[in-house]
């Protein structure tokens, strides 16, 4: 953004906020436009930096604003009690723009999370639209209601563009969606799947009504949801075998590809939660058997090489996972895909972190066990340079016990400046003074800190890539992060 004198006054003439400048520029733009194009709007975006809306300036009658709902909490409507962050946005954002902009429109993110997630109820996104649908909103992006054959796995996809489509149209037509999503079960799945697929659904939407639970994002949940845990989790895997099952009697071909397809997010989930939800499964099958599935499904569906190439990502997605199934770890939250059993799977591309703040990850090593070396890997050097944690361990996760006492760990200025940020790592390698016989292995992240461009050290979220017990030698990779005398 510009600092200069006149851009700075009229910046701050405005309630200091960037999108001042935006709103006085639509309008000098807006005045031309008008005379050619007298029916056409100017949109600009209330997005990051231009969010909040200015004071003491109206928007002209053919510039519309478009409003971003960036990083609120999704997992209630937007105007339901509990989704504090939500009625602050509906209100500090939306009803203040709308006092300066008669053409509003939005920009909501209707999925809930990352590639394969859950998504525990649909009828959510319809709850919202009919609430900008009230308040005279006159457009609503959904971003992400991709279409079948798009690379979203998410629960519901097909279902979710559908009933999108519908709401968009009249969404009081819509009544509480229910009937609607009967009817495309049915038609969708087959008179013999469908309804099992409903009930598939359902159940996972009462779950999650009934938690409470508010904190999906963007980027998926986080802390791990009621409707993520490992019993409902196996619940959804049996409702859905019994819709398979029905879908293969009946012998369509097409009905039993779209229950294989739907399946695909809760067997993601089972098989990246395998730890925790083995015990529930009716069918034993091993995590990497259930990837399997999924990869060989989605090999059936490439016919060609411009598809692969979208498909790869779907494939990093699953090879992230792959080597966490046996693992069982725990952590004081978890977002998206950033598991606390990465932070134990030997793999450098996966790593744990809350999303915001700091917080710990715990591993269960199955028995007791004696530790001589822990080596800690927090992240490369673009994500941390300065990490403060603790490891502390215990036989029953009741009594613990200090094995590394609270340290800070910083990148050597000389690799800092050697400016190799993908190559390396913040870590830190401790050989116990004795070794100790412990089961569970806490590691708590105090602080962590990247390097702002003054030099000075800034707070960031925590990240956990990995940690190792016991190694006789260092992993090569690390090498380039050490310095040698
Ligand atoms: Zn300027």
């Amino acid at each position: 953004m510009c600092g200069c004198g006149p851009c700075m006054k009229l910046v701050k003439a405005h309630g200091n906020v960037e999108s001042a400048r935006w709103v006085y520029f639509a309008n000098r733009v807006g005045e031309q436009l008008k005379k050619e194009y007298p029916n056409v709007k100017l949109v600009i975006f209330a997005y990051i930096a231009s969010q909040k809306p200015p004071v003491n300036i109206k928007a002209n009658d053919n510039v519309a604003v478009q409003i971003v709902t960036l990083g609120i909490r999704r997992g209630r409507p937007y105007t339901d009690p509990k989704n504090k962050m939500a009625n602050k946005f509906m209100q500090e954002i939306v009803s203040r723009w709308q006092k300066v902009c008669k053409n509003i429109l939005i920009w909501d993110y209707v999925w809930g999370g990352h590639r394969l997630m859950t998504f525990p109820d649909q009828l959510l996104n319809l709850h919202n639209i009919r609430i900008f649908a009230k308040l005279g909103v006159q457009g609503f992006f959904p971003q992400e209601n991709h279409a079948v054959g798009r690379m979203v796995y998410n629960q519901g996809c097909p279902f979710r563009s559908w009933l999108l489509a519908r709401a968009m149209w009249d969404p009081e037509e819509c009544g509480d969606g229910e009937a609607l999503e009967t009817t495309f079960c049915n038609e969708y799945f087959g008179p013999a799947a469908g309804p099992f697929v409903k009930q598939y659904y359902k159940y996972l939407r009462k779950v999650h009504w009934e938690s409470g639970f508010v904190g999906m994002t963007s980027g998926g949940t986080l802390t791990r949801a009621p409707f993520e845990a490992p019993e409902v989790t196996a619940e959804c895997i049996k409702i859905m075998l019994n819709a398979l099952e029905a879908a293969k009697k009946e012998q369509n071909r097409t009905h039993i590809r779209r229950v294989e397809f739907e399946m695909l997010p809760v067997k993601f989930m089972a098989a990246s939660d395998y730890g925790r939800v083995k015990k529930f499964l009716p069918e034993k099958k091993s995590a990497r058997e259930l990837i399997a599935e999924i990869r060989s499904f989605i090999r059936g569906k490439s016919k060609d090489v411009k598809t692969w190439t979208q498909y790869k990502r779907v494939h990093r997605t699953l090879n992230m996972v792959e080597g966490t199934g046996d693992i069982t770890a725990e952590a004081s939250r978890e977002y998206g895909l950033g598991r606390a059993s990465c932070a134990y799977d030997g793999n450098l591309a996966t790593s744990w972190t809350p999303g915001l703040g700091i917080g710990w990850t715990m591993i269960d090593r199955g028995e007791r066990q004696f530790i001589s070396r822990i080596t800690t890997v927090f992240h490369k050097m673009r994500y941390v340079r300065r990490a403060t944690y603790s490891v502390e361990g215990s036989f029953d996760k009741k009594a613990w016990r200090v094995m590394i006492p609270k340290k800070v760990v910083t990148i050597p200025e000389t690799l800092q400046q050697s400016g190799k940020v993908n190559d390396v790592y913040c870590f830190d390698d401790v050989t116990l003074a004795k070794d100790m016989e412990v089961r569970y292995i806490r590691t708590r992240i105090h602080k962590m800190e990247r390097r702002l461009g003054s030099g000075e050290y800034g707070m960031q979220d925590a990240q956990h890539t990995e940690q190792y017990f016991n190694l006789k030698e260092l992993p090569a990779v690390l090498l380039n992060s050490i310095v040698k005398e």
